[in-house]
């Protein structure tokens, strides 16, 4: 059996790590270079890629052609993306999946990202002595299907064959090695890398985890600080141009001197990590133009501090999921390249209330304290930015039966249900739900004779289908039948991958559809952190939506019965009709007040309207009820 190695897929840097006679190491390149940068750079039509170093070295050079950052693009579409997700300097194009056009072929970012993981593989191959054909790669606990999809298919292309899709902070707590605390203990890991965020609580129970509660962004991370330097940095070059040069027209930036100056701002902010000060030079930025300038840690700090708070809100919203505060936990580990800066451990030692914490300790520190009082151990470690791809590999040396007494329990990051009547979400399996997990429900049908029924998966947590995303829809037919009559089943799976499939059974003839959601790549994944913080912002809107559906169905409901009623029973008392047809029309203006978006009305008119008419019905149906029954008598021969 070939080995199976561990892979952290990083938006700027991605690793190989394998476990060697019970150890797990980041397998440097053939030059002895542990981390890859994520950047393969095309030189022409058919000429082979050049990934990695030699990729980004030439990125200011040849801007449109070298592609970085893919990994926020992966699974998703043109569509969702934000002005600031385009702000690449390559081009990205302009429908559809994202893709990015080189040399006349546009590529998907499965396809470049497999470029990296394919150098991934010849390294480990190499320095093994044998091929590898076997890997664990790691995501965001973020990523939605559509996105660990697209990473799947990164490691197919690349020849590797996937065992599993892994939590990054699920890998990180492995490579911290709190698998062996032994005892009950709970952890949040706090991963800043260089394009998203993640905060993951997790709880270990003899050695076994699970995640109980995780949150993020997918689009907040070291890049965003190197933009806002970039910005401030851009703005002196002007000043200072001008300043130089009166009466010539300003200075306009280009992909190329965008490249260079974001190079020279994540130096800089990689110096500051260490120093107080660094010193800038850029000769030549244009022709007989140099800069130069002297950046302190401060100035960083200030310019860059809001994007750090900006994890604040999405760490609380984590603990409350968990019900959970922050003296619960045992310790907190810090995970990803960006949490070097100072700024960030002080913001997690201070957010998290955390006890013992030393901003020039630097080691890693294992194990936890049974006599702590108060909050969590800050456990920072020489080199957070290696714990997600040596986490991998121990999960990889797991599956392989290597290391056996560990179990890994991962979560849904956001619920996944249906559409129903109205436009409602109905939830299938709720967020934070352990996986893998299965989940399953009985529909009937809401019309006479009704032949089919669209199966409409959503992922995300408002009340309203149409606020969630839409994961794909599929039609199940079935014989016609009176309303009620036909069932269909819908049954949710997530594999261990995090993988959706939906199957939906016809009851009477088990005739079955199956939809793979991994081939549905055509996924509306908006900001998984927008989603949940608009379903708290909307929270009390979204009810107001749900009640107010709710009870339309139900007036839309009684009214048919009532009108089928009167339509049956033609020997009504007169004035007794007049009254059920009055409080019918009631209920009629009152559903009349519904807004444009129909998803509010007076609702306090309309419940008072059903329950006048259900009130008013009652000898009617009570009649309807009593017909019935002497039909069903006489059919029967007993009357
Ligand atoms: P990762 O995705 O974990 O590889 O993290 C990469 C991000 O960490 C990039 O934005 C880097 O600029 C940033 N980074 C790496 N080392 C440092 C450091 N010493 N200080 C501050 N940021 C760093």
């Amino acid at each position: 059996m070939s080995k199976i190695v561990g892979i952290d897929l990083g938006t700027t840097h991605s690793l190989v790590a394998m476990v060697d006679s019970g150890i797990p190491l980041v397998v440097a390149d053939g030059e002895g270079r542990r981390l890859t940068p994520s950047v393969v750079h095309f030189p022409g039509l058919d000429q082979p890629t050049w990934v990695g170093v030699p990729a980004n070295h030439v990125r200011a050079l040849h801007p449109a052609t070298t592609i970085y950052s893919i990994k926020r693009f992966m699974g998703r579409r043109c569509e969702e993306l934000g002005e600031k997700d385009r702000q690449v300097d390559y081009p990205l194009n302009s429908q559809g999946l994202v893709k990015v056009p080189v040399h006349g072929r546009e590529y998907l970012p499965e396809e470049i990202s497999a470029e990296v993981l394919a150098k991934l593989r010849r390294d480990v191959s190499e320095s093994l002595g044998e091929p590898v054909t076997r890997a664990v790669i790691t995501v965001p606990a973020y990523f939605n299907d559509a996105q660990r999809s697209a990473t799947k298919r990164a490691g197919e292309l690349a020849g590797f064959q996937v065992e599993r899709i892994l939590n990054e902070p699920t890998a990180a707590a492995l490579a911290y090695g709190l698998d062996k605390l032994g005892e009950t203990a709970r952890v949040a890991v706090y991963d800043l890398g260089g394009g998203t965020f993640d905060l993951s609580i997790l709880e270990l129970k003899q050695g076994v985890f699970q995640v109980i509660a995780t949150h993020g962004d997918t689009r907040l991370g070291g890049d965003d600080l190197d933009q806002r330097l970039v910005d401030y940095l851009w703005g002196i070059i002007c000043h200072e141009w001008a300043r130089q040069n009166p009466g010539k027209p300003q200075l306009e930036i280009h992909p190329g001197l965008r490249a260079r100056l974001r190079e020279a701002a994540e130096q800089a902010k990689i110096k500051l990590s260490s120093d107080t000060g660094v010193d800038l030079a850029l000769p030549f930025l244009v022709p007989g133009f140099s800069f130069q300038h002297h950046l302190t840690r401060d100035v960083l700090e200030q310019l860059t501090h809001d994007l750090i708070a900006r994890t604040r809100p999405l760490c609380l919203q984590a603990l409350a999921d968990a019900r959970l505060q922050t003296s619960d936990l045992d310790q907190v580990i810090l995970v990803g390249g960006q949490t070097r800066m100072p700024l960030v451990r002080r913001f997690v030692a201070d957010l998290f209330q955390c006890v013992e914490f030393s901003e020039t300790r630097g080691n890693l520190r294992l194990g936890h304290d049974p006599h702590k009082s108060g909050g969590p151990a800050l456990n920072v470690s020489q080199n957070p930015d290696e714990a997600v791809a040596l986490g991998a590999a121990i999960q990889a040396e797991i599956l392989a039966g290597g290391l056996n007494n560990l179990l890994l329990l991962d979560v849904t990051p956001l619920s996944l249900g249906l559409e129903t009547f109205g436009g409602l979400m109905n939830v299938l399996i709720p967020r934070n739900s352990t996986i893998p997990v299965k989940a399953g429900e009985l529909f009937t049908t809401a019309v006479d004779q009704q032949k089919s029924m669209l199966v409409h998966v959503l992922q995300g947590e408002r009340e309203r289908a149409r606020d969630n995303w839409s994961l794909g829809r599929f039609t199940i037919e079935f014989a016609p039948a009176a309303r009620g009559l036909a069932r269909v089943g819908v049954q949710f799976e997530i594999d261990a991958n995090g993988i959706l499939h939906v199957l939906a059974r016809d009851i009477q003839t088990g005739r079955q559809t199956t939809v793979d959601m991994r081939s549905a790549v055509d996924v509306d994944d908006g900001a998984v952190q927008q989603m949940v913080e608009e379903s708290v912002e909307n929270a009390f809107t979204d009810l107001a939506i749900r009640r107010w559906v709710e009870s339309r169905l139900k007036a839309e409901a009684t009214l048919a019965a009532t009108r089928e009623g009167l339509a049956a029973c033609t020997d009504l008392d007169g004035e007794y009709r007049r009254q059920v047809q009055a409080a019918a029309k009631e209920v009629e203006e009152a559903l009349a007040t519904e807004t444009e978006d129909r998803g509010n009305g007076d609702l306090p008119r309309l419940k008072a309207s059903i329950s006048s008419l259900d009130e008013i019905t009652r000898p009617l149906a009570d009649r309807l009820m009593d017909q019935a029954m002497e039909a069903m008598l006489k059919q029967r021969g007993i009357i």
